[in-house]
This record gives C-alpha cells, sequence and structure tokens, in this order.
C-alpha cells in the first residue's frame, strides 16, 4: 500500500483563527484510491523548517501533498523551499507571466511586478494550470517518488487536485478503492454500541471501523476496501445496514448525516410540519432544523421563550405552572408544546426547558437538567433528561435530545398508523 504524507504551509495555520482543512480533504480523497496518510505537518513561513520538512518528506514518503504559500508576497516561500530541498532550480516561465498578465488584463487592472515570483517554477516540474487563482501548481517526479504543490484555497487546490494529480495516483495504486459509511447512534454510550456493532463488523475482514462519540452521538466509520468503487460501495452499505438493523432505532443514519437533516427529510416525506418553543436552547432547535435547504416545506415557526413572562404571554403558559412547578418542568415543558402547537397549527410541536448552567441549578433540579416536550394530535409527552457538560453541550445535546424524540415520535406515528389500517 502506498504512503502519502501531507504538508500544510502557512502561519495563519498555526494561530487559534484559522485550521488546515486542506489535509483532511485530501486525505479523503487519498483513501478513496487505497492510499494512507501516514503523516500531516504544519510548518509556518519559515524556510529552514519547511527546507528540512520537505527534504525529510521526501526521504519516507512515496506521495507528498504541499498546500500554501505559492502566493505573490514575500512571506510565500514554498517554491523556493521545494526547489533548494530537492536541490534543483528555479525556471523563470515567460509563458506563465503572460498568462498573469492577461488574467490581471482581464480585470481592468496592470499586474503587479511582484506577481513575477509566480512565473517561477521547480525545474522539471509539471505545470498545473489554476484556473480559479493566479498561483500554478507543480507536480514533480522524483525517484519513482511523486511531489505536488498546490496553493492554498480549496476552490484552487481542489480542482487542481481532482483533474491532475488524482489521475496520476489512481494508476500508481491501481485496483484498490475505498468506500466509506458513517452509521450514526443517539442515547446510547460507545461501549454498548460497540457490544452490539463489533460482532457484526468484525466478520467483514475487508472492512476497518472506528468508533468514536461526537458530542451527541457515536458514530460508527466503516471504510470498505475492494478492487472496484461498486464493490467497496457495496461491503460498506451492506455492513452499514446490519450493524443498523441490531442497533435499531437508536441509528438515525447510515449515510452520516445530521440529525437535522434525518428529520427534515422524514418531514418532508410524509408532508408533515413542525413548530419550535424554546428556552434554554435559545433557538438552536429552528436554527438547526432552518439550516437544512428545502425547510419551508416543514418549518413553520420557531418562538425564543426564555422568561416566565414570554412563556405565559407568547405560548398561553398557565401562571400556576410557573408558580407551582417552576419553569422547568415536565409540566411546563408541556404547557410550552401545547401551547406552540395551539398556535403554530403544525403536525408536531417541539418544545425545551432546562438548566445550562453553570449557575441556576439547585439540588433537586441541577446543572443539565432539560425538559423536553413533543405535542401532536395524540396529546403531549414529556421527557426529563440529566445532561452532563458545560453549558454548550448541554445546550447541544438538549437540541440533539429534542430533534431525536421528534424523529422518534415521527416513526411512531407511522408504526401506528400501520397498525391502525392492518386492524
Ligand atoms: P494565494 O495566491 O491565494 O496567496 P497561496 O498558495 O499563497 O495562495 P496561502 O497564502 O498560503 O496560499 O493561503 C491563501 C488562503 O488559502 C488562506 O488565507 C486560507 O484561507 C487558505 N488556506 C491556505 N492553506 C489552507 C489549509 N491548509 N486549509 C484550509 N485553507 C487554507
Ligand atoms: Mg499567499
Amino acid at each position: 500500500m502506498l504512503s502519502a504524507e501531507i504538508i500544510a504551509i502557512g502561519s495563519e495555520l498555526l494561530t487559534p483563527e484559522k485550521s488546515d482543512t486542506n489535509s483532511v480533504w485530501l486525505t479523503e480523497r487519498l483513501n478513496e484510491i487505497g492510499i494512507e496518510v501516514k503523516m500531516k505537518t504544519i510548518v509556518g513561513d519559515d524556510a529552514a523548517r519547511l527546507e528540512k520538512c520537505i527534504r525529510d518528506a521526501v526521504s519516507r514518503s512515496e506521495i507528498i501533498l504541499m498546500t500554501g504559500g505559492l502566493g505573490p508576497t514575500t512571506d510565500d516561500i514554498t517554491r523556493e523551499c521545494a526547489a533548494n530541498a530537492l536541490g534543483r532550480e528555479l525556471e523563470y516561465h515567460d509563458e506563465i507571466e503572460q498568462h498573469l498578465r492577461e488574467r490581471f488584463r482581464a480585470w481592468g487592472r496592470e499586474m503587479p511586478e511582484i506577481n513575477k515570483r509566480q512565473a517561477f517554477v521547480v525545474a522539471g516540474a509539471a505545470i498545473l494550470p489554476n484556473p480559479n487563482g493566479s498561483a500554478c501548481g507543480m507536480l514533480i517526479a522524483e525517484n519513482g517518488k511523486y511531489l505536488a504543490i498546490f496553493p492554498g484555497p480549496p476552490k484552487e487546490n481542489q480542482p487542481m487536485f481532482l483533474n491532475h494529480v488524482l489521475p496520476h495516483l489512481d494508476k500508481l495504486t491501481g485496483d484498490v478503492y475505498v468506500r466509506r459509511r458513517v452509521v450514526k447512534v443517539s442515547g446510547k454510550g460507545e461501549s454498548a454500541v460497540d457490544e452490539v456493532a463489533a460482532p457484526i463488523y468484525s466478520k467483514f475482514s475487508d472492512i476497518t471501523t472506528s468508533i468514536l462519540f461526537n458530542k451527541s452521538e457515536v458514530e460508527i466509520h466503516l471504510a470498505a476496501r475492494a478492487d472496484s468503487p461498486e464493490k467497496a460501495e457495496k461491503i460498506a452499505a451492506e455492513a452499514a445496514e446490519e450493524v443498523a438493523a441490531a442497533l435499531g432505532s437508536a441509528v438515525f443514519s447510515t449515510n452520516g448525516e445530521t440529525m437535522e437533516a434525518v428529520v427534515g427529510k422524514m418531514l418532508a416525506e410524509r408532508g408533515e410540519t413542525v413548530s419550535t418553543a424554546e428556552s434554554c436552547t435559545g433557538g438552536l432547535i429552528a436554527e438547526r432544523l432552518t439550516d437544512i435547504p428545502g425547510s419551508s416545506a416543514y418549518f413553520m415557526a420557531g418562538v425564543v421563550t426564555y422568561s416566565n413572562q414570554a412563556k405565559i404571554r407568547d405560548l398561553g403558559v398557565p401562571v400556576e405552572i410557573i408558580e407551582k412547578h417552576g419553569a422547568v418542568s415536565a409540566e411546563c415543558a408541556e404547557a410550552m408544546a401545547a401551547g406552540m402547537l395551539e398556535r403554530a397549527k403544525t403536525t408536531y410541536a417541539v418544545s425545551v426547558t432546562g438548566i445550562a448552567g453553570p449557575d441556576g441549578g439547585s439540588d433537586e433540579k441541577p446543572v443539565g437538567t432539560v425538559f423536553i416536550g413533543i405535542a401532536d394530535a395524540h396529546g403531549v409527552q414529556t421527557k426529563r433528561l440529566q445532561i452532563p457538560g458545560d453549558r454548550f453541550l448541554i445546550r447541544w445535546r438538549a437540541s440533539q435530545a429534542a430533534l431525536d424524540i421528534l424523529r422518534r415520535r415521527i416513526i411512531h406515528h407511522d408504526t401506528s398508523a400501520e397498525t391502525a389500517s392492518k386492524g
């Protein structure tokens, strides 16, 4: 199996403001053709470190992909460093300069002299054209190894990689294809999921599996390897479906979708609608639902009733309920959902009220106490949860739990309708 490594270049990638997403995308593409990424490095705009890094990479890996630092400014040093590390010259290409001048002219500007730097190419490299930017990429063959250099912006390097580098690599690897599935499970812990899933996925010899907990759900990553893309796809799908069948309704996706996308699709398919009444999640559920294109077909309205007065005024929560049970109570969640359903006239109304912390907890209702209500024509159900985590996680997990309860209610509708039609 061929080994690859990725070098992301740019000092901004070493700050908290900017993360290296190029290597994540490239890794995914390489994995799909059966190339394993053995190492990733992020290097700042530091010539000595970058040169050393390239030299080391060439000595240990067969495929080296580099992104960033091909711009015209003096902090863009990738060209020089690559040439030095490989012991090659930089060659000036008049045709690149001409092309750059034309690009600038097309924008109605003169090319700044500084952009001439971008006409230098490592000797012997194949030039990779860049229709979306000024820096061209390079593909260098060195003792049977491949080194590719791409500009930093994803919209420039992705088409360049797909059109000019991937076909070469694909040939090198021969017939190895990898396809992935991500099975997402809610309301269960990692070990409980693995107990059920492991006996299934371990039967597949051509699948590698990893299980991880992600904020509010367990994810089972299945990567199938085969000698054709179709075969790999089939094996991955088979394993995902078998695992999902064993885990039952806790599985909300076998294809990596988010909870909101899954719920949205279910509502759209059934021509059903939803509205939300939120307190501690502050509109997060509405935000997540409306993040999905086409959500106007099923999301009708959402209110954030943070104060007691708002719950009373906008949702008709009886003042006695708040006085007797408090705003964080099953009774209040129930009244919120019922009030929302009546006002929005949707198929479902979802409500959330809870204590996200860090203050406001008590012995009886500690931080993380969350009540979720769901109302439909059959009545209102509530659920009490004790959610671990900080404020961010409590709010996120409450929104996830509410969406999951909605999902299960939709499924429940289906099955009760089936039973009714059978009876
Ligand atoms: P340009 O000609 O645009 O200057 P460049 O090759 O010099 O291209 P950089 O200056 O290093 O590239 O980066 C340009 C932009 O590309 C960055 O501001 C950043 O938004 C994006 N970028 C660079 N490297 C990465 C990376 N590893 N992951 C995600 N985005 C990146
Ligand atoms: Mg730059």
